[in-house]
């Protein structure tokens, strides 16, 4: 089967999540693998989220493909039905084709080339894994608690969340070496309740709540320029052709050079903490001065920035009149000085034509936060063809999801290369 057909396959079976329902889509890895003779099984925390997982090889050495099979819920408003897994005119159309059956397929069309050549010398492991999309826990959490001997591997080749950017016609890609640590936090206001017709017997909740959200709109959150993120920037720059040194006093000049406005605040989000007020409650009747009201912020954090840092900084905006609440899930990062992350990005360099190569910081995250805290180094990839259609950078979690057939054949290229390189001696 060509790699176009089985992500055209993948696409057809709906595992929206929630509620997911990779079940159905797992039996049907199970079936291909089956077929190729390859030792795989499914480990599912409840019945209907089943996880698949394939071995080819033994050895000392292992090397991990992991892909997500959840997909987020496709909306309204298609061309093209999303789950049709349409292929046309050099394209896979459908709810998943970018995020992240593009990875499944092209892992799972790479194990079986790899399973016919004889002499791999260590260990390839293939998890198709489900629940990504809302956290985990039924997918690479589940299976690093209760089957963490299935996983472990020495670094693992995951989904990145940076498609490549194009710069005076030269292709830039990303390996997605790190993740920014997610804080989602509580801002709580108390005040005094009384009738709503003499509302200066009381205290309102909501008017402190409205202060302190003025603030934060205000707060102006110090740059942090990582080494590996001004390196970045700066190549991004000289790629670009201007003469510009960053530091952390240019580096929102260097950012302003971006016209794609994605990228552009992208890139201000790895060089900064990020705060973002985006759920209120407060208040129960017209008549009646609130004494309660709650702010959930959305909070993403730098490695070096911790709890600490985050009520210092929060705590210096919004003064004492509002309470804090921290959650906080720390940053990831895996090195770019180690011989894994040099094989990733010279295979790139190999099956990429001359496309440029580099590591980058997510703003969001997947499923690389849950291994890099077991400690396997995770590399994140989002390989595209020379000439793609750089709409395809918008398309993830969006309608109209597609990919197109080269690019698909080059991620599969990329992986059989990878997994030959590392596992020859
Ligand atoms: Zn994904």
């Amino acid at each position: 089967m060509e790699v176009e057909e089985l992500l055209s396959s993948l696409i057809k079976i709906n595992t929206e999540n929630p509620p997911g329902r990779e079940k159905e889509l797992a039996l049907f890895l199970k079936r291909v693998f089956d077929a190729a003779g390859i030792a795989n099984e499914l480990m599912a925390r409840e019945p209907g989220r089943e996880n698949f997982i394939a071995t080819v090889g033994s050895g000392k050495k292992t090397l991990l493909f992991l892909a997500h099979t959840d997909v987020v819920p496709a909306g309204e408003g298609w061309n093209v039905p999303p789950f049709s897994g349409e292929i046309r005119d050099g394209t896979v159309f459908g709810r998943g084709a970018l995020d992240c059956k593009a990875l499944v397929a092209a892992e799972a069309h790479a194990m079986l080339q790899l399973a016919k050549r004889p002499g791999l010398n260590g260990r390839l492991v293939f998890a198709a894994t489900a629940d990504e999309e809302v956290g985990g826990a039924a997918g690479v959490k589940f299976l690093l608690e209760k089957h963490p001997e299935q996983i472990r591997a020495d670094f693992c080749v995951n989904e990145g969340g940076n498609a490549p950017y194009r710069i005076r016609d030269r292709t830039v890609n990303f390996v997605q070496v790190g993740e920014k640590g997610v804080a989602w936090s509580k801002l709580i206001a108390r005040g005094v309740s009384c009738h709503g017709s003499t509302p200066d017997l009381g205290k309102n909740a909501i008017a402190l709540m409205g202060r302190a959200i003025d603030r934060l709109s205000n707060y102006k959150p110090e740059i942090n320029l990582l080494p590996d993120v001004r390196q970045l920037i700066q190549d991004m720059v000289d790629l670009k052709g201007a003469d510009l040194t960053v530091t952390p006093d240019t580096v929102d000049r260097a950012i302003g050079l971006f016209d794609d406005r994605a990228f552009a605040a992208y890139l201000k989000a790895i060089t900064r903490m990020t705060v973002s007020a985006n759920v209120i409650r407060g208040g129960s009747k017209t008549n009646i001065v609130p004494d309660y009201c709650e702010t959930e912020l959305d909070i993403r954090v730098l490695p070096g920035q911790d709890e600490g840092y985050i009520r210092r900084e929060l705590n210096r905006t919004l003064g004492n009149e509002v309470e804090i609440q921290v959650s906080y899930n720390p940053p990831s990062f895996s090195p770019t000085s180690s011989p894994f992350y040099k094989l990733v990005a010279g295979t790139i360099g190999e099956v990429g034509g001359g496309a440029a190569c580099l590591p980058c910081l997510s703003s969001g995250g997947t499923d690389s936060r849950h291994l890099r805290a077991a400690g396997i180094p995770c590399y994140g990839v989002e390989l595209m063809a020379p000439g793609f259609d750089e709409e395809l950078r918008r398309l993830p979690h969006a309608r109209n999801e597609r990919i197109d057939v080269a690019s698909l054949r080059l991620k599969a290229d990329f992986l059989v290369r990878l997994a030959e390189k590392y596992l020859a001696d």
